[in-house]
């Protein structure tokens, strides 16, 4: 990850701290995961042919189990505070408000960041975050034992 960070290199505005994080998905071994800051002259599509090319170069090839082990996924979470939506490309990502990976070190760097789409900061949404994960620990468990699954 430090390294595919270097090719980026002068794009890179801020980073926050690399994470490490239990796997969704079919993998067994942990994730790491970080969040940037970028400058990019061009636009969202063009910057996500880039980030597929450096995956490429990092080695990683497509077809793989979704969220298989994979040796390095370059995502764009949001942009600019605006919002786009094509066949291979949306922004906001579609599912980075329920993930704790990517909320908590997006709120590390860019705390008043907002999402277009809900209108709350990423320092907003990583609280709400937390609080619904918390309340789900200790709610009782609505199903009788033996009756789950
Ligand atoms: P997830 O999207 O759940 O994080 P993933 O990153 O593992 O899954 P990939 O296989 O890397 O999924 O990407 C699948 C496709 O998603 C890509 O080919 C890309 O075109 C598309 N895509 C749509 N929106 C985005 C986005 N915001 N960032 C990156 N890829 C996106
Ligand atoms: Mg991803
Ligand atoms: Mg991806």
């Amino acid at each position: 990850m430090r390294a595919a960070i270097a090719v980026l290199g002068r794009k890179v505005e801020a980073a926050s701290r690399i994470i490490s994080s239990a796997p969704i998905g079919p993998s067994r071994r942990r994730y790491a995961n970080a969040v940037l800051v970028l400058r990019s002259k061009h636009g969202p599509v063009r910057l996500l042919a880039k980030l597929k090319k450096i995956e490429r170069s990092f080695g990683r090839r497509r077809g793989g189990a979704r969220w298989g082990p994979r040796v390095l996924d370059l995502d764009i979470v949001l942009w600019q505070g605006g919002a786009w939506s094509s066949k291979g490309l949306t922004v906001p990502h579609i599912d980075f408000r329920t993930r704790p990976f990517v909320l908590e070190p997006a709120a590390q760097i860019a705390p008043l960041w907002r999402d277009p789409l809900t209108g709350l900061t990423l320092r907003q949404l990583r609280g709400r975050l937390q609080r619904s994960t918390s309340r789900r620990l200790t709610e009782p468990d609505p199903l009788p034992i033996g009756q789950r699954w």
